[in-house]
């Protein structure tokens, strides 16, 4: 999938740089999530030269401040983000054996405001473990 990443950021009021061209064009030919220093990695290759980690865990953070990118929190603790093409409110349901990610559609979100006793601003929801495909390899 091409996607339009000046585009993106320009819609999200965030300056287009190549550093954050360079990662968003890595994550998405990714399909999974990286770390920051697989992120690195994939950005070097691309743009053939050397780009710092600090640069690339900045650029990493703004990105996922801003909803461009998510932060998948894994039980190792090591951070990854993941590129979603998906601009519509979802959350991820994350393979941590082949690290495929699944958008999941329906959160229960407006279930939830009706269980509590003011207003929700922000949530975050995640899933975590074996997608069909690995839990089939592993049967
Ligand atoms: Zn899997
Ligand atoms: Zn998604
Ligand atoms: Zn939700």
């Amino acid at each position: 999938m091409i996607f339009d990443f000046p585009q993106l950021l320009k819609s999200l009021q965030l300056k287009v740089t190549p550093q954050r061209l360079a990662i968003l064009e890595s994550m998405s030919t990714a399909r999974t999530y990286l770390s920051p220093e697989e992120v690195q990695g994939q950005v070097q290759l691309r743009a053939a030269c050397k780009v710092g980690l600090p640069t690339i865990y900045r650029n990493l953070e703004e990105l996922s401040s801003q909803g461009v990118i998510s932060k998948i929190l894994h039980p190792n603790r090591q951070l990854y983000y993941y590129f979603c093409a998906n601009r519509d409110h979802h959350h991820h349901f994350v393979c941590l054996v082949c690290r495929t990610v699944q958008d999941i559609h329906d959160c229960g979100c407006a279930a939830l405001a009706g269980q509590i006793d003011g207003q929700v601003d922000v949530h975050i929801m995640q899933a975590l473990g074996t997608c069909r495909r690995c839990c089939n390899q592993n049967a």
